[in-house]
Parts: C-alpha cells; sequence; structure tokens
C-alpha cells in the first residue's frame, strides 16, 4: 500500500499543505552540473550566490585529482566506524595536517560539522555543567547542547556585556562551564567579540569554544580561522570547523589539546556510531590543505577577500542594505518575507540566484536575500550579478536606483 495513503501520516500532508498557505513551503532547486559560480540550477544558467565554496575547490583540478587517486589506492569505502577498523592511514594524516595548519596539539575529523559540534559539546558537557552561548550560535551547537543535558543560558547576539551579566549570576555554578560562539555567523556575515569573549571564559574559568564553520579558509593568515584572525592562539580549547565549506569537499573537525582529542575518540558519539570518511573525501581534503599553505592558497583567499569588497561596495553604492557583515556572507536586506521570496525569484528569471532567508532562520521583519561571494567568481560576473540586482530591485522599490 501506498505509504501516503495511510492515516498515521496524514499529519505530515496537513503540515505541508499549511507551510504552502503561508508561502513557507521551499522545492529543492536542483543543479545539473558541478557546484560553481555560474552554474546551472533547475534548467536555467545562473551567476551563484548560494553557495558556501568560498574558495571555489568544489572543483579544482588538485583536489579532482586526489579523489580518484586515493579511489584508486584504497577504494570507496572504509567499512567500520573509527574505533573498530575504519581508521586509514589517510585518516590520520589528515589530522596531523589540520593540528599543524591550525596550530594546535591535535585534530580529529568528524563525518560534518554539525556531528562535530553536536558529538563535541555533548562529550564535554554534562546535566550538571553551564553552557553560556550567543543568541544566533549554529543549529548543531544547539542540539549539542541540548544533548549534553546541561543548563544553557543564551546571551544577546554578540553582546559581550550580556555574557558578562550571565557569567556574574552563575559566578558560584558548581559544575563545569562552557562559553561558546560561532566565528563568523551563518546568515549575518558579521564576526564574534572572541578577544573579548576570551577575556570572560578566563576570568570567569570558562572551557571557551569557537565553530569557525565560515572562518575556516576565509579568516586569518591563509584562511586559519578566527582564532589566528584576533591572535588569539592558545586561548580557545575547542574549536571546530568544517571540511563542507571552503574546504570544498565534506567533514567537520575539532582540534585542541592532544587529551581533548584522545577524550572525543572515547566519548564523542558520532565519532563511535557512524562510519568514518570515504578515502575520496579524505583525499580531496589532504589537497585542499596542501593548497591552503602554499602560495596559491593565500591568492585564493586574497581574490576571496577583493571580490568580497568589490560586490559589497557595489550594493552599497545601489542603495542596498548589507547588515552587519565584515565577510563574504553578504545579507541584502528586505524586511518582509514575501517581498525577499518575491525578489529572490525574479532575480533567478533573470540569471542571478541569491535564495531568500526568513522566519524562523532569521528573526521576524528581517527577511533577507543571503548573497555568497566566492574566489571564483569573475569580476564580470559580480558586475552583472550587481546590475541585475539593481535593475530588479529597483523595478520593485528597493535601492535608490
Ligand atoms: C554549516 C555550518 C555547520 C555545519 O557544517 P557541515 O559540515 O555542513 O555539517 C556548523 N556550524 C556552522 C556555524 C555552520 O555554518
Amino acid at each position: 500500500m501506498d505509504a501516503a495513503t495511510r492515516p498515521q501520516l496524514r499529519f505530515l500532508h496537513d503540515e505541508l499543505e499549511e507551510l504552502k498557505a503561508k508561502h513557507l513551503y521551499r522545492h529543492l532547486p536542483i543543479l545539473s552540473g558541478e557546484q560553481k559560480a555560474v552554474t546551472e540550477v533547475d534548467g536555467r544558467t545562473v551567476i551563484n550566490l548560494s553557495s558556501n565554496n568560498y574558495l571555489g575547490l568544489t572543483t579544482h583540478p588538485k583536489l579532482r585529482r586526489a579523489a580518484i587517486e586515493t579511489t584508486r589506492k584504497f577504494g570507496v569505502g572504509t567499512g567500520a566506524v573509527r574505533t573498530i577498523a575504519g581508521t586509514m592511514s589517510i585518516h590520520m594524516e589528515l589530522e596531523k595536517q589540520i593540528a599543524r595548519f591550525k596550530n594546535v596539539e591535535a585534530a580529529v575529523v568528524f563525518q560534518s560539522g554539525f556531528t562535530a559540534n553536536a558529538g563535541t559539546v555533548s562529550a564535554v558537557l554534562g546535566k550538571d555543567d553551564l553552557i553560556v552561548s550567543d543568541e544566533l550560535n549554529h543549529a548543531s551547537i544547539i542540539d549539542g547542547c541540548r544533548l549534553s543535558k546541561a543548563t544553557i543560558k543564551i546571551f544577546k547576539h554578540r553582546d559581550v556585556s550580556d555574557c558578562e551579566r550571565i557569567l556574574q549570576e552563575t559566578a558560584n555554578w558548581p559544575g563545569r562551564k562552557l562559553l561558546i560562539t560561532d566565528g563568523v555567523f551563518s546568515m549575518d556575515g558579521d564576526i564574534a567579540p572572541l578577544p573579548q569573549l576570551c577575556d570572560l571564559a578566563e576570568r570567569y574559568n570558562c572551557i571557551m569554544m569557537v565553530d569557525d564553520a565560515h572562518s575556516s579558509g576565509v579568516l586569518g593568515r591563509g584562511g586559519r580561522g578566527t582564532v589566528d584572525h584576533f591572535g588569539c592562539h592558545g586561548r580557545v580549547d575547542i574549536q571546530v570547523g568544517t571540511l563542507s565549506k571552503a574546504i570544498g569537499s565534506m567533514g567537520g573537525y575539532v582540534c585542541g589539546s592532544r587529551d581533548l582529542i584522545e577524550f572525543l575518540y572515547h566519548r564523542a558519539r558520532p565519532f563511535l556510531f557512524s562510519t568514518s570518511h570515504p578515502p575520496a573525501v579524505i583525499g580531496a581534503c589532504q589537497a585542499a590543505f596542501t593548497l591552503l599553505e602554499s602560495p596559491d592558497g593565500e591568492r585564493l583567499v586574497k581574490k576571496l577577500w577583493s571580490n568580497t569588497k568589490f560586490f559589497r561596495r557595489g550594493l552599497k553604492r545601489l542603495g542596498f542594505d548589507t547588515g552587519a557583515s565584515e565577510t563574504p556572507i553578504t545579507p541584502i536586506m528586505v524586511g518582509d518575507a514575501a517581498k525577499a521570496i518575491e525578489f529572490s525569484k525574479a532575480l533567478f528569471e533573470e540569471g542571478v540566484f541569491a535564495q531568500a532567508i526568513g522566519y524562523p532562520t532569521v528573526p521576524l521583519g528581517k527577511a533577507r536575500l543571503r548573497a555568497i561571494v566566492t574566489a571564483a567568481h569573475k569580476r564580470a560576473d559580480l558586475q552583472k550579478a550587481l546590475e541585475t540586482i539593481g535593475r530588479v530591485g529597483g523595478r520593485m522599490g528597493m535601492g535608490s536606483a
């Protein structure tokens, strides 16, 4: 019998209908080819401002070659979790390489940035502990906090005094304390006040953790992340990064002290209970870090930033509000969600792919387009995107065009 007709799941259908009525139902945009700066989405060639492929590594020849070579040499799968028989020499090599890149003792790779955060927070903290967390931290941090069963206190976004207020109120907390923040916030593109948060962590004896998913490959020397960007070496106990964004492939990692990493080998549930990365992914990531450590990598990061500045300047000149962004994540503020969706659709029709983001991903009344600039965009692509945004926005009464 067709599952859709069974009454047990009828409520799913009803909820979907409700989403459609509220214009919150989303279809999945489908790429028919590679993830790159100009690509084909739903059958239309578009300038792609919607990917996290910051350095254009998803299609880089060196990564592609490495993935193929590691597949030839090691096969397509590992057939086990890391602790049983799923650790290959290349996993260990990649982790050494990441630790060297980040200038820390050790690193461990997870299946995704999501599992790295959720697995680490829930392993390190327990029910007697306290987590102090920025209100805009990523969903994987929130889930990790919930899984830990610790007490969770939320401070206002990037608000150091609100964070301190919570730490003062909990100064006599008997358990362990974690202060946790995204390095770069994924919807606004602003940067955490890391040095000040490190000061607080030191003053109030907290474990300090930063999620650099949108900062590795983007901020710091050669893309070494927010710790490097701010010169906070040695002050952040746990750094998380992803291999799925700037690194161009898939996975997440945690780095810090040797003890932290060995503890995670024993306690992080995604590490213990989910199979390790296939060789192709590891090979591609190794090639990515080798590239980042070379002058070519530094050139890519520079290109990313000059493209970012060019694009943001262009938007401002057209009279658009780019919010608090300081990074390649560039919101184009609209306000009303329905209008943001309409704007995004109209741009798509004219060859620019920038997704609309509304409630609940961002607060009500703060709907926007979210454009992400990469090093792989040509100036001409960005110029054309700016012209289109100006023209279409103008038609809809936005910007000053
Ligand atoms: C994307 C993202 C993650 C998850 O990374 P994946 O590798 O895609 O699972 C975690 N944290 C933040 C802040 C992110 O933006």
